[in-house]
């Protein structure tokens, strides 16, 4: 299970875990929220929640 960081469009890799899932996962390259909704393995949809200081902030 993969999807797209919304904000960076880095792939966040998910395990088998998240193949009926629906919550927020963190982008752990630019620290932004997505709210996802997979079931059986699909995603189902893909939004923003929110958009934290990347990089720039953290060096
Ligand atoms: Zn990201």
């Amino acid at each position: 299970m993969k999807i797209n960081c919304l904000s960076c469009g880095h792939i966040i890799v998910l395990d088998d875990a998240y193949s009926d899932y629906e919550g927020s996962v963190k982008c752990y390259t630019c620290s932004a929220l997505l709210e996802i909704k997979l079931s059986e393995g699909l995603v189902k949809s893909v939004k923003f929640l929110e958009l934290t200081r990347i990089a720039a902030a953290e060096i």
